[in-house]
């Protein structure tokens, strides 16, 4: 006898994902790129109820946080970073005072793990590639995003993209600060940065790089925030190597000051 019906499997899937991305068309934070920074910003929001979603242009989530270091797959966490090892009940082990180890594996799937179910929506395999700027009550500023399929793009097909309207939109993109640096190209706009553009990251200085990818978490223009390394490219601070605690705590910090800035 059958009983499973090829053509019901392949319309729930249709019918789930579209209902999802129509919903999610327009949100109030969009977050871009889904590494420990995205991930975490993604989980603070959405525990408080906002309406929050992360695209990443990878099948795979956890952005560079898998490999570890050279592919040895354990990350060091110090101090900064243990409270949302513990808000995400992530288990670690002290290495020596103020360092902290834990597995990679169980780091990514767990952030993702806690995330999603606070309410993070995510889409994979979908690339950001430009932002949506537009004069809102008499200023400028990013209400956005272009988005496409990544494997549209890797095939070098000429396919229009589709816009997702939010209030706010976190560059969360890693070393390259892909949103920030196509707003500051294309936008022809003065970015909240030493240089008013993208600065681009210096050598590593674990300390310095450290404090200030959580420092650097900031409202760069009008509705973008940028966060984790791309905070750190943007502003011109120095790489930290595979220490995450800034990672994390830029999470949180982004999250805040959209929170903040929503209830006003
Ligand atoms: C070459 C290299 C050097 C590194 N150096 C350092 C270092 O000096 N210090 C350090 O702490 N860590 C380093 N790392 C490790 C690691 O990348 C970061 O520390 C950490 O993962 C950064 O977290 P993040 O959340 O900011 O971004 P990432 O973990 O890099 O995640 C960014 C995510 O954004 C996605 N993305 C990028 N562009 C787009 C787009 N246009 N649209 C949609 N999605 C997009 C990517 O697919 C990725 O999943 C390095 C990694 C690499 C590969």
């Amino acid at each position: 006898m059958n009983t499973l019906d090829e053509r019901i499997i392949s319309k729930a899937i249709i019918e789930r994902y579209t209902e999802k991305l129509l919903d999610y068309l327009e949100n109030d934070v969009s977050i871009v790129g889904g590494g420990p920074a995205g991930i975490v910003c993604g989980y603070y929001l959405a525990k408080k109820g906002v309406k929050v979603t992360l695209f990443d242009k990878r099948l795979t989530i956890g952005g560079g946080m898998w490999g570890g270091a050279m592919l040895f797959n354990e990350i060091v966490v110090q101090e900064m970073g243990r409270e949302i090892l513990d808000e995400f009940e992530i288990n670690y082990k002290k290495y020596t005072e103020g360092y902290y180890t834990a597995g990679s594996i169980e780091a990514v799937t767990t952030l993702i793990s806690k995330a999603t179910k606070a309410g993070l929506v995510i889409f994979n395999a979908i690339e950001v590639e430009d932002v949506v700027l537009k004069q809102l009550d008499g200023n400028y500023r990013v209400n956005g995003l272009v988005v496409g399929w990544t494997t549209v793009n890797m095939a070098g097909l000429l396919v229009d993209p589709i816009v997702i309207t939010s209030n706010y939109v976190v560059d969360a993109t890693g070393h390259d600060a892909d949103v920030a640096t196509v707003l500051a190209k294309k936008g022809g706009v003065k970015l909240d940065t030493p240089t008013g553009s993208v600065v681009g990251e210096r050598p590593m200085w674990a300390e310095v790089g450290e404090k200030s990818t959580v420092e650097q978490t900031k409202e760069v223009y009008p509705g973008l925030v940028v966060a984790g390394m791309a905070a750190v490219a943007v502003s011109g601070s120095h790489r930290m190597g595979p220490v995450f605690g800034g990672m994390l705590q830029s999470g949180k910090k982004a999250a805040e000051i959209i929170f903040e800035k929503l209830k006003k």
